[in-house]
């Protein structure tokens, strides 16, 4: 009955509404702790390595221990926009790191995620900046918190431009910094014009830098200390002899490594080592420290948005499962120590923490095959130096297939696991050949038809099936890859298929060495999701998470709305339940 019950929700005590936050509980900073590429069960496999700051978050946060990914193309442009803004790519437009767009003409151009100073992308590094933050299709938690809460400071900071540019967002007052590897300093783009306070902090550090005389030209593992317990045989990595054959030696093979031998130079030598961590834990320390700044101690609540690269790149080249990348994470460990420590203190306590990841990381295929005989695993070459690359195969199959010259490129190009058409030379002509007599039209529904049964065919342990955009309607909705193809679609980014992986398969720019990220399997999509700081408390949570909730959980915190959101808020563990759960 309509009237008692409108009478009881009248009736209800105020207790049932959403209590307002007191101002002194609210916090005064929140931070997003990015750690690129780091996996969830990479992050428990080595927690007995652990004694500072990853082991702090483990102890003393509320550990999700179920979060993924719901998209594919799990590569470091779209997950960090997710992170920012709680929404999958489909909602982001950041469908992958690159992607193709059709120009009005009908030729293809390639676009970056935000990548400035790409080689080969015409204009300076920052009208390409400014275009890359122009892509991002909705506002970030930064975004909304500058423009609702007046005197709040959005620094973000990473080893990488297109993390620190998607993790900040789009509002030009952002402080927004990362390292350049040409220059082995902190640079921004022109279309931040960051806070003075945060610009004079960044000049001083980069003055005061002096890479060599610090660093030095070594690169040596952390030993073996007092602190670090007896380590159990699942936490070791795989012993470096197993894996040398299978590395891209940009820093030579096997520690010590040599920062002489890169041949792109010595601050590039640097991309590719934990010290890129160390040097974005002091400028973030540096920032917190600072008496103009003030970060967590202004007007406004603060955002400190850090990406730490060094898991990703060095696992890319040395592999998720080597002693490297072990060494990264526990240098990544005290390093986070420190910062703790400075966020404690600047903040007064009333900081809340945000951990979690861009993506995962696949072990190295040829390799884990080399240690078990029946492991299932491959990669397929999409660019680089190798020739023919998986486009190339493609389109001889498609040309013999349909009946085109066999110089015929009907598929343009591919990224993540999006293939586009040459649109504008649809509709191609047949030749003379089993399909009868020369001149007959091939189009996108013969190239979607053609591919989707050669491919999984001709790459039968690499690809499970391909799904044709222009399909989408009729994809299977009880097909498991479908929801992570349907969560990476944009009309106008994700090109004309995609390709579905099986596992342990990867998209890869060298034949037989490295290893890297991108499908829709666990290692991939599960990732940490650690909130610490506030109302949360050490706990465990096995809950089905999503990284899209990092920006709703903290936006509540802050008073701030993300309309295009997608992800929950998370509440505290055995708090009071939250309003928006
Ligand atoms: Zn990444």
């Amino acid at each position: 009955m309509i009237v008692p019950m409108l009478a009881l929700a009248l009736a209800a005590p105020p207790a049932a509404r959403p209590k307002p936050v007191a101002e002194s509980s609210s916090p005064r900073l929140v931070v997003i702790l990015s750690v690129d590429g780091l996996g969830f069960a990479r992050l428990e496999q080595y927690r007995p390595w652990f004694v500072a700051g990853l082991k702090r978050l483990l102890d003393e946060g509320q550990v999700e221990t179920a979060c993924r990914y719901r998209h594919i193309n799990t590569e470091t442009g779209p997950g960090h926009s997710s992170l920012s803004t709680g929404a999958p790519p489909r909602v982001t437009g950041i469908v992958a790191n690159r992607w193709f767009e059709q120009n009005p003409d009908g030729t293809i151009r390639a676009v970056q995620a935000a990548f400035p100073g790409a080689p080969g992308v015409p204009g300076s590094s920052q009208s390409t900046a400014i275009a890359g933050l122009g892509n991002l299709r909705v506002p970030t938690l930064g975004d909304r918190l500058v423009s609702e809460r007046p005197g709040a400071r959005v620094v973000s900071l990473s080893a990488k431009d297109r993390s620190a540019i998607l993790l900040a967002g789009r509002d030009r007052r952002h402080s927004v910094y990362w390292y350049d590897q040409d220059t082995g300093v902190f640079a921004t783009s022109s279309a931040y014009d960051a806070d003075a306070s945060a610009r004079a902090v960044v000049e001083a550090f980069n003055g005061g830098l002096r890479l060599p005389a610090r660093f030095g030209f070594r690169w040596d593992p952390l030993p073996l200390s007092d602190a670090v317990p007896d380590i159990p045989p699942s936490a070791r990595p795989v012993p470096a002899p197993g894996l040398f054959e299978f590395q891209v030696p940009v820093n030579g093979i096997g520690f010590p490594h040599d920062y002489r031998l890169n041949p792109a130079g010595y601050f590039a030598a640097l991309y590719s080592s934990p010290v890129v961590d160390e040097l974005v834990a002091d400028l973030a320390i540096a920032m917190l420290e600072d008496n103009r700044l003030r970060l967590g101690r202004g007007p406004g609540p603060d955002l400190l948005a850090l990406s730490f690269s060094a898991q990703d790149v060095v696992s890319h080249r040395y592999g998720a499962e080597s002693e490297e990348n072990l060494d990264v994470l526990r240098r990544l460990d005290v390093q986070l120590g420190r910062l703790l420590a400075a966020i404690d203190k600047a903040s007064d306590r009333r900081a809340v923490l945000a951990l979690s990841a861009d993506h995962g990381f696949a072990t190295i295929p040829e390799a884990e095959r080399a240690r078990n005989p029946s492991f299932r695993g491959a990669r397929l070459v999409l660019g680089g130096r190798t020739f023919p690359s998986f486009v190339d195969r493609l389109n001889r199959l498609l040309a013999s297939d349909l009946c085109l010259d066999a110089r015929a490129r009907p598929i343009y190009g591919g990224e993540g696991w999006n293939l586009i058409y040459d649109r504008g030379a649809l509709p191609l002509r047949t030749v003379e050949g089993a399909c009868g007599p020369p001149g007959r039209e091939v189009g996108r529904d013969q190239l979607d038809g053609s591919l989707a049964r050669l491919a999984p065919r001709f790459f039968a342990d690499e690809v499970a099936e391909v799904l044709p955009v222009a399909e989408r309607d009729r994809w299977n909705p009880s097909d498991p890859a479908v929801e992570f193809a349907r969560n990476d679609l944009d009309l106008e980014r994700s090109g004309d298929a995609f390709v579905i992986p099986r596992p342990f398969v990867q998209m890869a720019d060298d034949a037989a060495r490295g290893s890297g990220h991108g499908t829709h399997h666990e290692y991939d999509i599960h990732v940490p999701f650690i909130l610490w700081g506030g109302a949360f408390r050490p706990a465990r949570s096995a809950a089905e998470t999503t990284p899209y909730d990092v920006a709703p959980t903290l936006g509540s915190l802050l008073g701030v709305r993300l309309s295009d959101a997608v992800g929950h808020v998370v509440a505290p563990a055995g708090g009071p339940p939250s309003e928006a759960r």
